[in-house]
């Protein structure tokens, strides 16, 4: 196929690069040129994004956020070939994902909204999970290049579905965090071994991704970002990213929400201080050892 591929960062580089090594034809574009230039060696690299967006069977959008997906999309749906694809990979508000695909339709186009989980080491070795939201004969009709970049598709739904059900995973992401590295916290005030800790809760009803695969202190449990200073892995500022999605998902539907509301604000105070945005989320460890209950 020939596929236009928008936004060439940590995950799009390598996911556009994966395409393109199993013989797709792929256009890459991204607004920082160096993103771009980098992948040159596997890409054809177009200076703007509707070139990148011409002539093409597939266009994939991997972007940082809301804004930047409506502003791409209002640049290329124009120029899009009628009857071609638009696969947004991006974690973005369900507003935005909504209004893209009721332009999409309009143009005679046709749409999936597709999130991902599985973080940069997904995307470069083509195991991302792809959360799709969209009519079900498009997936079908894609399904070989959601193959070769991922190793689960789940379709969750009409449009925007795919975004629901990356919002909601986050949302529990994000609190069971909070609550595991309260527990080691809480541990280590009672004297109770780390990794005893551990190897109660991750066998027991306590259990989580959180604490039984990431686990948030060195040295116990599989290889994590606490095992290498905290390097992503997953930023504090994008979880807290990911948790604002929720907050106004949960404000808009009027959704009684309360304990992602206070991770919300948790990860909003911690992502705040320059020290620790680009520090892994499970960083919060050691904001949650630093401060009492009375300071
Ligand atoms: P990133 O910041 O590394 O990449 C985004 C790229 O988009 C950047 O290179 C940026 O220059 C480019 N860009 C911004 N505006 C643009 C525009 N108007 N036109 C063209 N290019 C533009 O971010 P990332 O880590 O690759 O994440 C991309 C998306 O994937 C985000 O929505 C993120 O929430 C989601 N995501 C990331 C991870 C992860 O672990 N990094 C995991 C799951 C989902």
């Amino acid at each position: 196929m020939k596929i236009g591929f928008i936004g060439l960062g940590n995950m799009g580089a390598p996911m556009a690069r994966n395409l393109a090594h199993a013989g797709h034809s792929v256009t890459g574009f991204d607004v920082n040129f160096d993103k771009a230039r980098a992948c040159q060696d596997s890409l054809a690299v177009a200076n703007t994004a509707t070139d990148a967006a011409t002539s093409q069977d597939v266009v994939i959008t991997m972007l940082p956020n809301g804004t930047a997906l409506h502003q791409v999309a209002v640049e290329i749906v124009p120029v899009m070939m009628s009857s071609s694809c638009f696969i947004d990979c991006s974690t973005v508000d369900i507003q935005t994902t909504k209004r893209v695909a009721e332009m999409i339709v309009a143009a005679g186009l046709y749409g999936l909204d597709a999130p991902v989980s599985g973080g940069v080491s997904g995307a470069t070795t083509g195991t991302l999970t792809f959360m799709v939201g969209g009519a079900a004969n498009t997936l079908e009709l894609l399904m070989p290049l959601f193959d070769i970049m991922g190793g689960r598709v789940i379709h969750c739904g009409d449009v925007a579905a795919g975004q629901a059900a990356k919002i909601c995973n986050n949302m529990i992401l994000g609190a069971t965090m909070i609550a595991t590295c309260e527990s080691f916290a809480l541990a280590d005030q009672l004297g109770l071994d780390r990794q005893r800790l551990f190897d109660v809760v991750s066998t027991s009803s306590g259990s989580s991704w959180s604490m039984n695969t990431y686990c948030p202190v060195p040295d116990v449990g599989p290889q994590s970002p606490a095992d290498n200073d905290y390097l992503p892995g997953f930023s504090a500022a994008m979880m807290f990213k990911d948790l604002a999605l929720a907050h106004d998902a949960a404000s808009m539907t009027n959704t009684n929400t309360r304990l992602c509301m206070l991770a919300f604000q948790i990860y909003q105070q911690f992502a705040s201080k320059p020290e620790y945005a680009e520090q892994d989320f499970s960083a919060i460890l050691n904001e949650i050892k630093n401060t009492s209950l009375k300071a």
